[in-house]
């Protein structure tokens, strides 16, 4: 039986929530099962040498050896591509392993990259300590700075890599005003949409090259798997497909697995976490122990117009700084009864953190203070419980601070 011949080609005007279920699965499976199965294998064999040789010549379409691919891996490939209105996905063993293996495949010794402060941390990591020995150059913006990275572009510049919205401080880049100023200069734009989602932004649509997501966050949805995509025309997504086949950074099919039954309730997970991140941030914003809250969704936000005009949700991750010192903001997490206090976001279960004791714990202050993380930042990122629920925790927990 070959892989691909029952796929059926999916009408491109489906729903998201249509595109979720259905997109890049096979409708007649194995056995009449209607779920894709999970390919525990390591390699594919072939029946005879004439298999081979015309699978050498691209006469097939089937798998030849697990690191270059795997029909599990497939389907979820075909249904990211859908959702993002992409031509070509290549998932990774994580979001970390989709950003490293982009950047080698498409950068080059004495290329210039472009990519904003407010951005995920080991991200950065990666650029300074790897991409530097590499030769590339690297420049880095304000985040929604456009004429900053206006000025910045050079005759070298070859990518612009920027996340929305940010993490932690959420801010929404107006994706087609920087693809303007970066197509008219020839560099290409990459999104890494993980906060975002293609339930709530559509990055290629509004003219971004490719877009990556971390979908151990939301894609995944359950905090139960790590995995990694790259999602754009196959002309730029092959190379980078090939050099995974080289890092071998490739995920287990489990995990895709895992990742294909998680996807199917995307849309309906999104528009519960958009939901309860709102409601949080609206009665975050009216309580006096509470100091600044960032939420794209909220008036107050400096993106809110940016928002609306590029996103249809705002998402789950809310930000809020608390009237009190280190001790106060610890003493107000470890009140909470919903959400779990871990890294990370995306899942149905409701996570918090106090970033400066979580991911930037080992930076001096200085640093840290540059960067904004101060004592008392909080985020909390929504799960898909009742918004009620989540509201009348922190209520309880704000009268410990
Ligand atoms: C988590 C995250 C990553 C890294 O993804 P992993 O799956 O943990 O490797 C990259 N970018 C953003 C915005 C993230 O939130």
């Amino acid at each position: 039986m070959s892989d691909f011949d029952d796929f059926p080609e999916e009408p491109s005007d489906r729903g998201n929530a249509t595109s979720s279920v259905h997109a890049g699965e096979l409708r007649q499976q194995e056995a009449n099962a209607i779920t894709t199965p999970i390919y525990q294998t390591s390699t594919f064999w072939f029946r005879n040498s004439k298999e081979v040789t015309d699978y050498q010549e691209g006469k097939s379409d089937r798998e030849e050896y697990g690191r270059y691919g795997n029909p599990t891996w497939a389907a979820v490939e075909r249904k990211i591509s859908a959702l993002e209105g992409g031509e070509e996905t290549v998932l990774f063993a994580s979001g970390m392993c989709a950003a490293t293996t982009t950047f080698m495949a498409l950068l080059d010794d004495g290329d210039h990259l472009i990519v904003t402060s407010d951005c995920y941390r080991r991200t950065r990591q990666f650029i300074e300590q790897f991409l530097s020995r590499m030769g590339v150059e690297t420049t880095v913006i304000e985040p929604s700075n456009l004429e900053a990275f206006r000025e910045a572009i050079k005759p070298n510049t070859k990518l612009f890599f920027t996340e929305s919205p940010t993490n932690p401080y959420l801010r929404v880049i107006d994706v087609p005003a920087f693809v303007e100023v970066a197509h008219a200069k020839g560099v290409q734009v990459i999104m890494d949409s993980t906060f975002a989602t293609p339930v709530n932004h559509k990055a290629l649509s509004d003219g971004a090259d490719l877009v990556i997501h971390s979908a151990t966050k939301y894609l995944g949805g359950h905090n139960d798997l790590l995995a990694g995509t790259l999602t754009g025309p196959s002309e730029l997504v092959d190379p980078v497909r090939k050099a995974l086949g080289v890092l071998g950074g490739i995920i287990d099919s489990h995990a895709a697995w895992l990742l294909l039954r998680g996807i199917k309730t995307l849309d309906i997970r999104m528009e519960r976490h958009n939901a309860n991140g709102l409601a949080l941030a609206r009665y975050l914003e009216n309580h006096p122990k509470i100091g600044k809250v960032f939420y794209p969704g909220l008036p107050s936000h400096p993106d809110h117009e940016v928002a609306k005009r590029v996103m249809s949700g705002a998402g789950g991750v809310v930000t809020f700084e608390i009237d009190t010192d280190l001790a106060g903001a610890m003493r107000f997490i470890d009140a909470t009864t919903i959400p779990y206090q871990a890294p990370s976001l995306g899942g149905v279960e409701s996570l918090i953190e106090l970033p400066v004791t979580m991911s930037f714990w080992d930076k001096p202050k200085e640093e840290r203070l540059r960067l904004g993380i101060t004592d008392s930042l909080v985020r909390y990122a929504c799960g898909i419980e009742n918004a009620d629920d989540i509201i009348a925790d922190i209520e309880h927990a704000l009268e410990k601070v």
